[in-house]
């Protein structure tokens, strides 16, 4: 058994996971992301509360947004008030022992890897599709770590010039660069595709059920976007070879880029037969406590 918790902007959710990914016991706080010492106070007691639910200490993992900086610092985390300050030192020092730390793309690889849509698969790249465009690196089980803690953070490289091709104007990131894979793929990028190209403002679920639908510009909106994805996955099979990428976050429920990002990877990869999955999530919001829990082995 191991505890999760995901600390989200306006959340704290705590689990206990089983051995074999049942979540047998769980917790949810509301809690005000703008006042850190309250949060760390909030997570804190949501861990004690688990713990005294166990006959003896279980292991802490905790997903949060943003990431620990090399110097033991929270960076780009969207619940501000983390920014800048030392949560996993807080925490052990609070606690009296060591807790993990990991931002919350990684933790929901995590999650599908040992417990979801690749759990039976030893390389999986998961990105995430939504508000930005995170993702994470897991083989054997492992998240796949390194010096500069930006492993599988896809969404900053620049999208490939040959899709770029399918919008007219450049994107400037918030980064500072130009045309990062974010500036397309995520939700507000998706919405400016469809806003150059129609003239009407729509969110990316708006868009997606109105291709459901069958509504013309809203299908070839999803089409250039499909085709945007698999130019990008490309790149990362060239790169890795995973036996399975599983998308995430709130674009990840387009059933049509299931269908649509496949059939356009084998002109894209350079290989004659692409084995690749491309795979839904299982856990959906789950994920992230999931995903913490699994930064230990048991
Ligand atoms: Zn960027």
């Amino acid at each position: 058994m191991r505890i999760g918790i995901d600390l989200g902007g306006t959340k704290i959710e705590g689990i206990v996971l089983s051995d074999n990914g049942e979540i047998i016991n769980k917790l949810r706080v509301e809690t005000a992301g703008d006042y850190y010492p309250a949060l760390l106070e909030n997570l804190c007691a949501v861990i004690d509360a688990l713990q005294a639910s166990a006959e003896y200490r279980l292991s802490v993992g905790i997903g949060t947004p943003g990431a620990l900086s090399t110097n033991g610092e929270m960076k780009n985390c969207n619940a501000i008030a983390l920014n800048g300050q030392r949560l996993q030192e807080d925490v052990e020092n609070r606690l009296g022992y060591e807790v993990r730390i990991e931002n919350d793309a990684n933790c929901f690889v995590l999650s599908e890897a040992h417990f979801g849509a690749a759990m039976a698969a030893k390389s999986v790249f998961g990105v995430i599709v939504g508000t930005g465009c995170g993702g994470g690196l897991v083989i054997d089980k492992k998240l796949v770590t390194g010096p500069n803690s930006i492993s599988g953070e896809w969404g900053h490289n620049c999208m490939p010039a040959n899709a770029r091709a399918l919008i007219d104007t450049d994107r400037q990131c918030y980064c500072g660069r130009t045309n990062c894979i974010e500036t397309l793929l995520s939700g507000r990028g998706m919405s400016i595709s469809y806003r150059d190209a129609t003239g009407e403002d729509l969110t990316a679920i708006q868009i997606a059920l109105k291709a459901h639908e069958g509504y013309a510009p809203a299908l070839a909106c999803i089409d250039i976007y499909a085709n945007h994805l698999a130019h990008c996955l490309a790149t990362i099979i060239n790169m890795i070879d995973p036996e399975v990428i599983v998308l995430g976050g709130g674009l990840s429920n387009i059933s049509a880029l299931y269908r649509a990002v496949p059939s356009r990877l084998g002109s894209l990869v350079f290989t004659d037969t692409v084995k690749t999955r491309i795979a839904a999530p299982s856990f959906g919001d789950a994920s992230g406590a999931i995903g913490a829990a699994c930064l230990w082995d048991r």
